[in-house]
């Protein structure tokens, strides 16, 4: 059946009034909203109807950045730093066959939708010699039936020689890729331009990421200013140690441009980013817990642009669990200032919704439940011991609910999470192959060094 109703639940609108709607319905047909009902009104004939008594009803979470190639070494580097977390994840996805590949990216797939991440931004990085790979992300997020953005690393300089590529080469290779995928899967499958970090590429090389952006209409996201090595590996590749100065001159600001992090940038910087319409990303688990830098969050959130947030990748935040980053963000922010006024649950929840899709450029199609949108939605368990009672559902949902918590999950209009079990693949099946591939490549590390 193509038509359902989600009902009797509280339907958290994330619309222009941010409307919430006590035992509300949400009417499914095909992929799309149809419709979304307060209490009172009847449910029609013909839909199939599913019990949300006890769940807030929300839209699909945007994760708007992640890396869903180091689920397998999630654990591995919690005690190093950054340098070496780079060198120990590096080291273990050279070891990655194919297949170990493939049951990594399928952990990610699958741990972002049962945690109710319905849109994912996955920056991926790469040997030159494993571009083939790329591919095969983007085919198993549509299996997966995410609204999936590949976000494609490219470096031509200060990297490890595997990854280095010159700018003609990358210009043709990221070209095929966003040709064959930009807009597939009826505009689930998206790219974005990856230039990952401002000393790793010339100056040539930002100019033709622009190129890029402007031929294809699509976005681009960097790492920036994430740790106090930034400034550093800047400074000898550039003179100077700004990532935003290095973005400037390659022309690679503005409304399309999303930069992550931005922990440790100046007071000059920030009023460029503000000015140029620039997105930031906002990572509070990750920088928080490898200890790389707090989220400038009051410096952002208040600049006129859309601020998104996001997990990052499982090897610096454990997880994948939106409602972690947003009670993370607003307790950091809180001690901040020392004001728990200066930032609300609500602003925490745009972020994950309808403020995130908007700095992705994707708010006319999903963030939040409104008549024409996309049936990404969520059911989120408010009434066992860990959240009840929800007298006020926003707060519930930031302060005392995690992503285990997501008890439905619908992407594209498809029931893809049910009673929390995944329906698009075997989980059980799917851990254990991962856990047996991770301990085989971990343990070629060992050989290989
Ligand atoms: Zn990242």
């Amino acid at each position: 059946m193509d038509k359902r109703a989600i009902a009797n639940g509280c339907v958290v609108t994330m619309n222009a009034g941010r409307k919430v709607l006590p035992g509300g319905t949400v009417l499914i047909s095909g992929s799309r909203i149809e419709g979304v009902l307060p209490a009172e009104a009847a449910v029609p004939e013909g839909y199939e109807r599913i019990d949300a008594r006890g769940c807030a009803v929300l839209p699909g979470l945007v994760n708007a950045h992640t890396h869903l190639y180091s689920a397998l070494g999630r654990s591995l580097s919690f005690n190093e730093e950054l340098t070496q977390w780079l060198e120990t994840q590096k080291g273990l996805i050279a070891q990655f066959d194919d297949e170990d590949f493939a049951a990594c990216i399928e952990v990610g797939l699958a741990l972002n939708l049962r945690s109710g991440n319905t849109c994912v931004v996955d920056a991926m990085a790469l040997p030159a010699d494993a571009a083939h790979r790329y591919p095969v992300a983007l085919d198993l997020a549509e299996r997966y039936c995410l609204q999936y953005t590949l976000a494609r690393a490219y470096t031509d300089q200060r990297m490890s020689s595997d990854y280095i590529e010159n700018v003609v080469a990358i210009e043709r290779s990221v070209s095929e890729l966003i040709e064959t995928y930009h807009g597939a899967s009826d505009g689930r499958l998206r790219l974005q331009l990856f230039p990952n970090m401002a000393w790793a590429l010339s100056i040539e090389g930002f100019r033709m990421t622009r190129r890029l952006a402007d031929k294809y209409g699509i976005g681009m996201q960097m790492h920036t200013a994430e740790s106090p090595a930034y400034p550093v590996l800047i400074e000898k590749a550039y003179g100077h140690g700004s990532d935003v100065r290095v973005y400037q001159q390659g022309g690679c600001l503005g409304p399309d441009v999303q930069l992550l992090s931005c922990a440790h940038l100046g007071d000059e910087d920030f009023e460029i980013i503000a000015r140029t319409g620039t997105r930031v990303i906002l990572d509070p688990i990750s920088g928080t817990t490898i200890g790389t830098g707090l989220p400038p969050t009051l410096r952002v959130m208040g600049n006129g642009n859309p601020t998104a947030l996001a997990t990052n990748g499982m090897a610096s935040a454990g997880g994948q669990d939106m409602f972690e980053a947003m009670k993370t963000l607003l307790s950091l922010a809180r001690v901040e200032a020392y004001d728990p006024l200066c930032i609300s649950a609500m602003r925490a929840l745009e972020m994950a919704t309808i403020e995130g899709a908007r700095a992705l450029g994707l708010d006319s199609e999903i963030g939040s439940l409104e008549p024409g949108k996309r049936a990404d939605v969520i059911c989120v368990q408010m009434d066992q011991l860990y959240q009840a009672p929800a007298l006020d559902v926003p707060a519930t949902l930031v302060f005392s609910c995690n992503s285990r918590d997501v008890r439905d999950v619908f992407a594209n209009g498809q029931w893809v999470v049910r009673d929390r079990k995944l329906l698009v693949a075997d989980e059980a099946a799917l851990a254990d192959r991962a856990a047996k591939r991770a301990s085989a490549a971990w343990a070629r590390t060992h050989h290989a060094s």
